[in-house]
């Protein structure tokens, strides 16, 4: 546990610079959005966080701790993809394990972790289904508890909603966010709809060409943009 520190975070794919030194601290506990266009360096960073992806430049810390050379298991972090990264011979029960079969963990701490991730995402009636057999909302609800089963200290969302219809969307929502009040875990939410980044987030980070361009509460940021940017962005009234 602890708070991430991000400093001077920089990352080239070859001669292209993708995120140009950013510093950022995310409180322990938080709901923290992402927000910004398309291309402007969300899911790099996400993945830089997550440690699936390294950095050029810069360092990151949890607990004042350095992560750089740890993998993301180690760094206590899981990501929740888009529902359609369950694996799709697997069932349920399986799919949710699978991650910590791998860690070795003890059979009956498995089924522990399993029952708990399953009744706090009421998902228990559909353990032994396979993925194809589920409705898009109930996948979704797996692999935010894939997620969930590795206990992480911190969670991370890239756009987990995009593929879901505009009803199943806002209950999705709703269920992230209630998920959250539960767990009190650090989570970092990936979006580019600002509607989703207003009514979420404890605090929102405006990206924009891999550079931060503001940080702070949605009412901050509706009430006091920096810039024409994040004016525009947030569709405040100036
Ligand atoms: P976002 O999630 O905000 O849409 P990304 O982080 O996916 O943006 O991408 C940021 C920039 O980095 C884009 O210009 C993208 O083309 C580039 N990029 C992302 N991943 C790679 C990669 N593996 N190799 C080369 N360029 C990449
Ligand atoms: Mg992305």
């Amino acid at each position: 546990m602890g708070n991430l520190k991000l400093t001077n975070v920089t990352k080239a794919f070859g001669a292209l610079t993708v995120l140009h030194g950013i510093d950022l601290t995310i409180d322990n506990g938080k709901f923290v959005v992402f927000v910004g266009p398309s291309g402007c360096g969300k899911s790099t960073l996400l993945r830089i966080i997550a440690g699936l992806e390294d950095i050029s430049a810069g360092g990151i810390e949890i607990g004042g701790r350095d992560v750089v050379q740890l993998s993301p298991a180690e760094r206590k972090i899981a990501m929740v993809f888009q529902s359609y990264a369950l694996y799709p011979h697997m069932s349920v029960r399986k799919n949710l394990a699978f991650g910590l079969e791998n860690l070795k963990f003890k059979r009956s701490e498995i089924e522990t972790r399993i029952g708990e991730a399953a009744r706090m995402l009421a998902i228990e009636p559909y353990l032994d289904r396979k993925p194809r057999q589920l409705s898009g909302g109930q996948r979704q609800r797996v692999a935010i508890g894939r997620a969930i089963v590795r206990n992480p200290d911190i969670f991370l969302f890239d756009e987990p909603l995009s593929n879901l219809d505009a009803a199943l969307r806002v209950q999705t929502r709703a269920e992230i966010t209630r998920l959250h009040r539960q767990l009190r875990t650090t989570m970092i939410y990936v979006t580019h709809d600002q509607v989703e980044a207003m009514t979420m987030a404890d605090e929102i980070v405006v990206l924009n060409g891999g550079r931060i361009e503001q940080v702070g509460t949605p009412l901050e940021l509706f009430d006091n943009p920096r810039n024409l940017f994040v004016a525009g962005f947030l569709g405040s009234p100036r």
